[in-house]
């Protein structure tokens, strides 16, 4: 972890050994959940949080693949996304991934972001995090607060959050422990190599990516990738990359489509929206253009405001849409010029041929809100969450059909339980209390309304106890 590990939770104390999953703290799986649980709490409603479905599908698919090669496959694992154009990615307590945008953008192919997602996702394997956490019991690292603003800052550009970050780094004396964390890192580079090799991709992408970052370091010193500023990278770590890549088989790995999509998007949504756009421009009408580039064209064209220039570009695109982001892309244009029965028919083909994709699903339910149907979006949102049925962005969906339908009751106990999955329970006691002053209620939902707030309540005296 690049920064909690490498910054914020220095180790000390008692030496560790390398001993992986096997070697359990005393801070239990259970606690390390809820403490991620908490952070997490924060990262969601913060305006960086990248609340877009088809890149998280895709950066929790990229995610799953490599954890299913990991030592511990059957770990708990959320990745997400940050919007920061720095490069970086952190590993948070209970296996919360944080990637920045700045990382996807600068990954010059799958494999290299495949790479630094490994790296993290070996810290939580290897119990790093909740060995730091357990070896600063008692500490000011125990106290939530702290953490949350040490998180926060170390990947923020605010001076006052960095100064409060720096505050908290020396209160707990960073500086002599960082012998522990070369050690953490040596780990996470060796299991996460193998990880890497083990779900086929190219394992030289974790080492080109690296070196590439250390190269840009010595250029620009005061400007080192957040990366390198919170997360050492020393040559004798590179050094041992190289030996370990020396006795591996070279592998290719060609980059899926879905990659190069949505780094395209990821591209076409950063910085300022004409500059995105004429980047977009030039590119797509250059001769290395392909569908990646036309797709961020389209992406960059909408942000910007030139549907003429998004529908002619989209136009060019593959007609076969080997994606699932090529038909959400194809209804958005549509619903973007008030064609909600095009985009329907798009969508109903889309999801014939890729029903797992959830993304795909969400935008169905808003393009048969977009077109009067809130009946037919009430009906397939139940269809789906009988399968889906932990997914806060059906049961946000739910609440919208239920609204339109005048079913206010529900609409509120709909809102609660995304709340509830989201971990926030005080926005969920809030939406059950207006589902019982709605008035409309039939019996069956006013008793999931109170069995709700019942489970809320008992959990917040748990809570309160030591
Ligand atoms: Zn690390």
């Amino acid at each position: 972890m690049i920064l909690v590990v490498c910054t914020a939770f220095p180790a000390r104390a008692y030496e560790l050994p390398d001993l992986g999953e096997s070697a359990r703290t005393t801070m239990s799986e259970a606690q390390e959940g809820q403490l991620g649980r908490e952070i997490m709490r924060q990262i969601r409603v913060d305006k960086d949080f990248l609340d877009d479905a088809e890149a998280t599908e895709y950066i929790n698919r990229l995610g799953r693949q490599l954890v299913a090669a990991s030592p511990a496959p059957y770990r708990h694992f959320e990745f997400f996304i940050v919007r920061d154009p720095s490069i970086n990615a952190f590993a948070l307590p209970g296996g919360y991934v944080g990637v920045h945008t700045g990382l996807i953008s600068a990954a010059r192919n799958e494999s290299e972001l495949a790479g630094v997602l490994a790296h993290e996702i070996s810290h939580v394997t290897q119990n790093h995090i909740a060995r730091i956490v357990d070896s600063q019991k008692g500490s000011a690292l125990t106290s939530l607060a702290a953490l949350a603003i040490a998180i926060l800052a170390a990947r923020s550009d605010n001076p006052q959050m960095a100064q409060a970050a720096i505050a908290t780094a020396q209160a707990m004396q960073i500086q002599s422990q960082l012998d522990y964390t070369r050690e953490h890192e040596k780990e996470a580079d060796r299991v996460g190599l193998q990880t890497l090799a083990d779900s086929g991709y190219d394992p030289a992408g974790m080492a080109s990516f690296f070196e590439r970052l250390l190269a840009k370091g010595r250029l620009y010193q005061s400007e080192a990738p957040a990366y390198l500023r919170t997360h050492p990278l020393t040559h004798e770590r590179m050094a041992d990359l190289q030996n370990r890549l020396g006795e591996m088989k070279y592998r290719q790995h060609a980059d899926s489509l879905d990659f190069q999509l949505v780094r395209a998007r990821v591209q076409a949504s950063e910085g300022e929206a004409a500059d995105a756009y004429n980047y977009f421009k030039a590119l797509a009408g250059s001769r290395q253009s392909d569908d990646a580039t036309r797709y961020g064209y389209v992406i960059a064209a909408l942000r910007a405001g030139e549907r003429d220039a998004a529908t002619k570009a989209f136009g060019k695109l593959d007609p076969d849409l080997a994606s699932p982001m090529l038909v959400t892309l194809a209804a958005r244009l549509r619903l973007e010029t008030n064609q909600p029965v095009k985009a329907l028919a798009i969508l109903k083909a889309g999801l014939a041929k890729y029903s797992g994709y959830r993304p795909l699903a969400y935008t169905y339910v808003h393009a048969l809100l977009a077109a009067g149907r809130a009946d037919e979006a009430r009906a397939f949102v139940t269809e789906r969450l009988r399968i889906w049925e932990d997914d806060q962005n059906l049961f946000r969906l739910l609440a919208e059909s239920d609204h339109a339908l005048g079913r206010r009751a529900e609409g509120h106990l709909a809102q609660a339980e995304a709340h509830i999955l989201l971990d926030q329970p005080a926005q969920a006691m809030e939406q059950l209390q207006l589902a019982r002053q709605a008035g409309d209620g039939d019996f069956y939902t006013l008793s999931v309304v109170d069995a709700r707030l019942r489970e809320l309540r008992e959990r917040e005296q748990r809570e309160k106890k030591p």
